[in-house]
């Protein structure tokens, strides 16, 4: 340590570790708003944005410093409305956009109309999804249709779409969007069942039809207990498809032989359309109904699971 080190503060001692502990007991805000422009210590700078508590500091650092880690520290700590819409329009830097964005509160029509010019010009889905999510609890219904059909992102719309009850909208949205989950959301709103049974049976993901067959007979239940059935107890896995083919070469010489390893899978009747749940499934293949008394069809595993 050289002599002049003796009246130098110790926030600027040579070794970071010293101005590390010095910072966590400052107070004085231009001091740490220096430390927080010129220290070449990351976990110093760290611990000086902890401390400042002006606003105007805080702003200066959120708006300007040259780490966007820090800035988006700062913005964290920002109340003005005005800074955070600024930064949130502005900031080069996702995260900095990000964090502001979370940070706008309030429904009145100025901030609704900023998470609107966010929501469909921010060239970052993560800041688009963080305005569409701030939007929702304002319920700007038009503005969430439109991102529910037009952005690119497929998160982004689907957590638009969640909003929307315009049965048209919702309609043309679950035929045409090219993401499943898009889809698949856009039937919990849906109600018109034209559509509903129509996309029950065309959609190419057997996740969203099969979403679009429970809304319709308000969740799909076994025809012989009444359990409701899941559509991962409906869909086998890699695995359940690898060893249902070898059960049904064996099944041809004996059909009441069904071994332990074959997965479980609740089935459907080829001719009326009822569901069996798996456990049923099993009491009827060792009681030799493989077959619906009612209708003369048979039961049959669906269909394997879409990833
Ligand atoms: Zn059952
Ligand atoms: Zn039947």
């Amino acid at each position: 340590m050289g002599f002049l080190d003796l009246f130098r503060p110790r926030w600027k001692h040579p070794d970071p570790v010293v101005r590390r502990m010095a910072v966590t007991g400052l107070k004085d805000q231009q001091i740490l708003a220096e430390v927080v422009r010129t220290d070449q210590d990351w976990l110093a700078r760290d611990y000086a944005v902890e401390r400042l508590t002006d606003k105007s500091v805080l702003a200066e650092v959120a708006k300007t410093h040259g780490s966007w880690e820090i800035r988006r520290k700062a913005v964290e700590k920002v109340y003005d409305w005005s800074v955070l819409a600024e930064i949130a329009k502005t900031d080069d830097d996702w995260h900095v956009r990000q964090a502001a964005v979370h940070r706008l509160g309030g429904s009145e029509p100025e901030n609704q109309a900023l998470l609107a010019q966010i929501a469909t010009t921010d060239n970052n889905a993560v800041v688009r999804y963080g305005a569409v999510m701030r939007l929702l609890r304002g319920k700007c219904k038009d503005l969430l249709a439109e991102i529910a059909s037009d952005d690119d992102d497929a998160d982004v719309r689907s957590v638009a779409v969640k909003m929307v009850e315009d049965q048209n909208l919702l309609t043309e949205i679950v035929k045409t969007d090219p993401h499943w989950h898009v889809r698949w959301t856009a039937i919990e709103n849906l109600t018109d069942r034209t559509t509903l049974s129509e996309i029950a049976k065309t959609d190419d993901n057997s996740r969203v039809r099969w979403h679009a067959e429970s809304k319709l007979s308000d969740g799909i239940k076994c025809r012989d207990c009444g359990k409701r059935i899941s559509y991962d107890e409906a869909h086998k896995d890699a695995l359940g498809q690898a060893m249902e083919l070898v059960w049904e070469t064996s099944a041809a010489s004996n059909p009441k032989f069904m071994p332990e390893l074959v997965q479980k899978a609740a089935r459907r009747c080829d001719r009326c359309g009822k569901w069996i749940c798996s456990a049923c499934v099993e009491h009827r293949f060792r009681a030799g109904m493989v077959t619906d008394a009612n209708c003369g069809g048979t039961f049959k595993t669906v269909e394997y699971r879409d990833p």
